[in-house]
């Protein structure tokens, strides 16, 4: 594969330097490297503001969503090509490198779909003209107009196509021109998307544009319009936040960070109940898709005391069974983490867990002697409100159970404890409790699942992003939030309240769709 390319001001262009190696992580394989040293970020910044945004700008919605449904089809048209490049370098099996590409796709087309509906005005309308004083003729309307910069989206390693497509759809059905900044790991993945988007030239120059290797000091030509939109680890967050990008400029930026999502069972599910498998299936699956390096697989399973043993048992022996090792046999269910640096983060972190209560199944040695494969691990907790279980994310096949009272209002004070999450599920065949404890679960989580016996066959598990619903989660997951349909274009667009005379107003803003009336 050599060195992969950045495409900048319209050019694909190679980094200096040997950059990072790119590892197979079944095998521990060179695969090639990635350098973004010595690009002028500065440049290619100004490049997307100047050439991307104006080309945007000058199209309508239904353009740029016509755009995004032709990004789909040239994405979609080199599917086979991605799965084999994920299963390569991101070490996925063959469905969890379909749910990442089929993923990008389909919010893709999500956004495409969404924009035929929107109005021919070059900006939405937030809520009615409002009359501002005692006469009708002063009025206020509150306007969505695209910003004049740049969407920089930094993504993390684990959903290079996905991660990239859906802040994508947003940013450029909203106006902007995107920076793709994949996480390095699994940047050939996301390199070979962006190949897709740009050979489709379905986009006007200096729409798009990707920087493959270190971000350098990509930050320090962030300007006061710019959109950065990052996805990662808190601790890469806390940087990101202090930059004067953001503390002096006052340029937007959306944080997507870590997470320890629950999954509660309720009191009344007894062992053997469908709600009762329902929640072992999605706890498996959580706890295994993409080796659980998932920011919304299930970390925390809060168990009621009088099932903790029926549940460790099961998951015990269903996580035992999952076949481990390189995902090219596709009798394999689960593949590696992503990288040497991972393993060695699961490792320790699953030994921090470890240390305060009991291995279930699995546990931090390495298996095999090449590649970097653990197994599926479970410990049991032997205080639920230990502190190691609400602080430390595990980003591998990793989860804790919780024993707990099954008072509702203990399983919401341990849900809050880990300071805010992407998700957490509830499952219960109650016909009050779920909803109630829903209002408690909401202020800490950017999503609440209610599973249960009535919609088992119809759920699509908690840990699925779905482009309708907003996706992102308060305090500790950062704070931010993307996706929700067309809510995700706000990020991208700045809210201006317009005040005059209320012919000139109405005249001119009034025959708009309003980005509520819009809505999926
Ligand atoms: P990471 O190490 O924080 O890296 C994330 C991205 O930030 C990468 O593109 C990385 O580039 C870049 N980066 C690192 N330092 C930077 C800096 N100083 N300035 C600008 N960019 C910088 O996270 P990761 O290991 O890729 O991903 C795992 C983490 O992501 C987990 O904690 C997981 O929970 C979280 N995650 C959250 C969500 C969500 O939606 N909430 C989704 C997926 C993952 P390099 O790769 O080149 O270092």
């Amino acid at each position: 594969m050599g060195a992969l390319e950045s495409y900048l001001e319209g050019r694909w262009q190679a980094g200096q330097g040997p950059g990072t190696a790119l590892v197979d992580p079944s095998t521990e394989e060179g695969l090639g490297s990635a350098s973004a040293a010595g690009l002028d970020r500065g440049a290619a910044l100004r490049y997307a503001r100047e050439v991307g945004g104006k080309a945007l700008r000058a199209l309508s919605f239904e353009r740029r969503g016509a755009a995004l449904k032709a990004l789909a089809s040239a994405i979609h048209a080199r599917r086979e090509a991605l799965i084999e490049l994920s299963i390569a370098h991101a070490g996925t099996t063959r469905g969890d490198a379909k749910f990442d590409v089929d993923g990008a796709t389909g919010t893709l087309a999500a956004y495409a779909a969404w924009a035929a509906e929107m109005p021919a005005t070059p900006f939405l309308t937030d809520g009615p003209a409002l009359q501002l004083g005692r006469s009708p003729r002063f009025v206020g309307q509150h306007l969505l107009v695209p910003r004049r910069g740049v969407a920089v989206h930094i993504n993390a390693f684990n959903f290079p196509a996905w991660g990239q497509c859906e802040k994508l759809a947003c940013a450029i059905l909203a106006g902007l021109p995107v920076l793709e900044k994949p996480g390095t790991p699994t940047a050939a993945v996301a390199a070979a998307v962006a190949r897709a988007i740009v050979d489709s030239g379905a986009l006007p120059a200096g729409a798009y544009s990707i920087l493959c290797g270190e971000a350098g000091d990509l930050l320090e030509h962030v300007g006061p319009q710019d959109v950065v939109a990052f996805t990662g680890s808190s601790a890469t967050a806390r940087t990101l936040r202090a930059h004067r990008a953001f503390v002096e400029h006052g340029a937007r930026l959306n944080v997507e960070a870590d997470s320890l999502n629950a999954a509660v069972l309720g009191a009344d599910v007894q062992p053997g109940s469908e709600a009762f498998d329902l929640f072992l299936r999605d706890v498996q699956k959580e706890m295994t898709q993409k080796s659980g390096q998932k920011c919304t697989a299930t970390r925390r399973v809060l168990v009621p005391q009088a099932s903790v043993g029926a549940v460790v048992e099961a998951l015990a022996e269903g996580l035992a069974g999952v076949k481990v090792g390189d995902p090219r046999d596709d009798s394999n269910r689960m593949g590696p983490v992503t990288s040497a640096g991972q393993l060695a983060d699961v490792q320790g972190g699953i030994r921090r867990l470890a240390s305060a209560g009991r291995l279930a199944t699995g546990g931090p040695d390495r298996l095999g002697s090449r590649g970097f494969f653990v197994r599926p691990t479970l410990v049991v907790a032997a205080d639920a409100h230990a502190p190691v279980f609400h602080a430390e994310e595990v980003f591998g096949p990793v989860a804790s159970v919780l024993p707990w009272s099954g008072d509702a209002a203990e399983a919401a004070a341990l849900v809050a404890a880990g300071g805010g999450s992407l998700v957490t599920a509830v499952y219960s065949d109650d016909r009050r409790m779920p909803a109630e404890l829903a209002l408690e679960l909401a202020p800490w989580s950017g999503r609440v699942y209610l599973g249960g016996a009535r919609m088992a066959e119809h759920g699509t598990g908690p840990g699925l992003a779905l482009p309708s619903l907003v996706h992102g989660g308060p305090g500790r997951a950062g704070g931010g939030e993307e996706l929700g349909g067309l809510r995700g274009l706000s990020l991208y667009m700045q809210r201006s309240a317009v005040q005059g005379f209320s012919a000139l107003i109405e005249g001119a803003f009034g025959g708009a769709t309003g980005v509520a009336a819009a809505r999926p």
